[in-house]
């Protein structure tokens, strides 16, 4: 089996990555360069994904469930709604609510006698 090579407190791979042996529960601590470079502090959410056999570690950046925007989210059953569609689920929303309720007072009006004219 081919040793990492060691220089100074990390081992380095044969790719040139840095070596960290896995604990029992399967936790590895992601080296702090990495995390400088990629903007990672302690609390931040980490989502990692297989890619073509390999383990890919990322920050886990938060987008709207309905059209991907990151601005001014908000966290709604575990999944994240944007301001924009937000409004636009209350606009739907109400107008479906006013068709239903302008079509019963309709159909109320016509019930006690008003006449349809067309
Ligand atoms: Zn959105």
């Amino acid at each position: 089996m081919v040793q990492p090579e060691e220089r100074g407190n990390d081992q380095i791979g044969r790719m040139g990555g840095v070596v960290r042996r896995m604990d029992q529960l399967g936790r590895v601590v992601v080296p702090a360069e990495a995390r400088r470079a990629l903007g990672i502090r302690h609390g931040d959410l980490i989502e990692t994904r297989l890619e073509s056999g390999r383990v890919v570690i990322v920050k886990y950046e938060p987008v709207c469930a309905f059209c991907g925007g990151d601005e001014k989210l908000i966290e709604l059953n575990d999944k994240c709604v944007c301001n924009d569609c937000v409004g636009a689920l209350v606009e739907k929303t109400s107008r479906a609510l006013i068709d239903d309720a302008s079509a019963r007072v309709y159909e109320e009006l016509i019930h006690a006698g008003a006449t349809p004219i067309r």
